[in-house]
């Protein structure tokens, strides 16, 4: 027999064998059964939007008053986060951000819709609102994410105005930080603001928006974890959402929003999934106590979960009519 043939008969019987044994195991009652489907539980439909940080509280109300509009979830997640774009003070998210090591500003975003459909920009100068070209990626292209000069190039032709804002405060940083121009990869915990926002609509679906300008004096071209999907960001409607908000590299390396999402969607609460989350990233990293990540998250029936590495992290919570400020539990405990 020639060694073909021999090859494809061995292949014949360890395919009958293979399904000898799956019969058999699907009649061992220690095997559960894998079309064993849990049942979904109650859709909490009185609005809600749940976003990182201080700037939260307006990003929420913005949100809000997308919703008041007859906005969607969607809606809701894009004009909440514009509202912290446009807010040049803000040195973590749009054009008042920090710039790189070679002081230009770079912005990265993206967005998710309650259908599982999403849009991403990375590495993109000179836009304002670059969560909302990252929708205009999802709704007018065939692509997920586009980066550097095809993102702006793709936002100008969408019409969106060239920007050439520069923030004073950030490039007096920089000049600053040149003195020593001491790179390292870490996250102060101070030094942060981006704003991830979870927003579910009074049918209950829920979207998502991240938008940042990044790590401070990164490697020019240096992409985090904010315009990454299933990093920073993950939406699945059936499940709930997650964002994160800290060092991208950590989070990345991690897959941290999907990770919490499925979580959630084996059984775990959102701050059980939240909490899970934060303990693979210790569980990767033996420098975990110098940087911070933080997590939220939002299931189908309105639950909210919040948890970081360090103390410090915030979030909003527009629920039940109130728009507040809560401090996040973390690993490390506060002094
Ligand atoms: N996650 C962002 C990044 O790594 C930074 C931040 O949250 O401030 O780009």
């Amino acid at each position: 027999m020639s060694d073909r043939r021999k090859f494809l008969k061995t292949a014949a019987l360890g395919g009958a064998a293979l399904t000898l044994g799956l019969s058999a195991s699907a009649e061992n009652p220690e095997v559960t059964s894998s079309k064993k489907k849990k049942k979904p539980g109650p859709v909490f439909k009185g609005g809600l939007v749940l976003s990182t940080w201080d700037a939260g509280i307006s990003a929420n109300q913005a949100a809000w008053k997308a919703m008041e509009g007859g906005g969607k979830a969607l809606d809701m997640a894009e004009k909440g986060v514009n509202d912290t774009e446009a807010d040049f003070r803000n040195l973590s998210v749009g054009l008042g951000g920090l710039p790189d090591r070679e002081g230009h500003t770079t912005l990265d975003a993206c967005i998710m819709d309650s259908n599982g459909m999403a849009g991403s920009v990375m590495f993109l100068e000179h836009i304002k609102h670059p969560a909302s070209v990252a929708r205009r990626v999802m709704e007018k292209t065939p692509h997920v994410q586009l980066v550097g000069e095809g993102a702006y190039r793709f936002a100008i032709g969408e019409g969106f105005p060239h920007d050439e804002y520069v923030s004073d405060e950030a490039q007096k940083a920089w000049k600053n930080w040149l003195k020593e121009s001491k790179y390292q990869p870490i996250i102060n915990i101070e030094n942060h603001d981006t704003i991830g926002l979870l927003a579910m609509d009074t049918q209950g679906d829920i979207a998502g928006a991240c938008t940042t300008s990044g790590l401070a004096y990164k490697i020019r071209g240096r992409v985090g974890d904010s315009p990454i999907i299933g990093a920073g960001l993950y939406v699945d409607n059936e499940i709930g959402a997650a964002t994160s908000t800290g060092l991208g590299e950590a989070v990345v390396r991690t897959c941290g929003s999907f990770l919490v999402v499925e979580l959630m969607r084996q059984g775990a609460s959102p701050q059980q999934a939240c909490e899970e989350a934060v303990l693979r990233i210790q569980k990767r990293h033996s420098n975990f106590k110098d940087f911070q990540v933080g997590f939220l998250a939002v299931n189908k029936a309105g639950e909210i979960g919040a948890y970081a590495v360090q103390p410090g992290f915030t979030y909003a919570l527009y629920k039940n009519g109130e728009n507040k400020l809560f401090k996040s539990a973390s690993l490390i405990q506060p002094k």
